[in-house]
């Protein structure tokens, strides 16, 4: 799970998501690509969707092709709504918890047995 939102120092300069290579200010190529492991921390409506930057167009074409291979695991996402919605309470029932990521019982249900496979991979 990844947050775009966090961990950036507020004056870091842009870099290339696909090369690392310092972009001079207002010449960065941007983009979105679809990517169930990025949520946001204000903004929940834009969870899956990566904010792409790059040094040059053929490198934004690169960077969206590398995550439209990417599988979208629907699981994946609802982890990371999970995983804020913990950042910010200590403790939450499984009520509370539907009512602050907005996923269903089911949803929440599916996550988890979601996680306790990719733990099991780990092993
Ligand atoms: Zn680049």
């Amino acid at each position: 799970m990844d947050s775009q939102m966090r961990d950036e120092p507020v004056n870091a300069p842009d870099r290339c998501g696909w090369c690392g290579k310092v972009i001079p200010p207002g010449t960065g190529v941007h983009g979105i690509a679809s990517d169930s492991s990025v949520t946001h921390d204000g903004d929940a409506q834009h969870d899956g969707h990566r904010f792409l930057t790059s040094c040059g167009y053929a490198h934004l074409v690169a960077l969206r092709e590398h995550y439209r291979r990417r599988p979208f695991l629907d699981e994946e996402l609802w982890a990371g709504k999970i995983a804020r919605a913990f950042e910010r309470h200590d403790v939450l029932t499984v009520e509370d918890l539907e009512g602050v990521t907005g996923l269903s019982r089911e949803q929440i249900q599916r996550c988890v047995a979601w996680l306790e496979t990719q733990l099991y991979r780990l092993r």
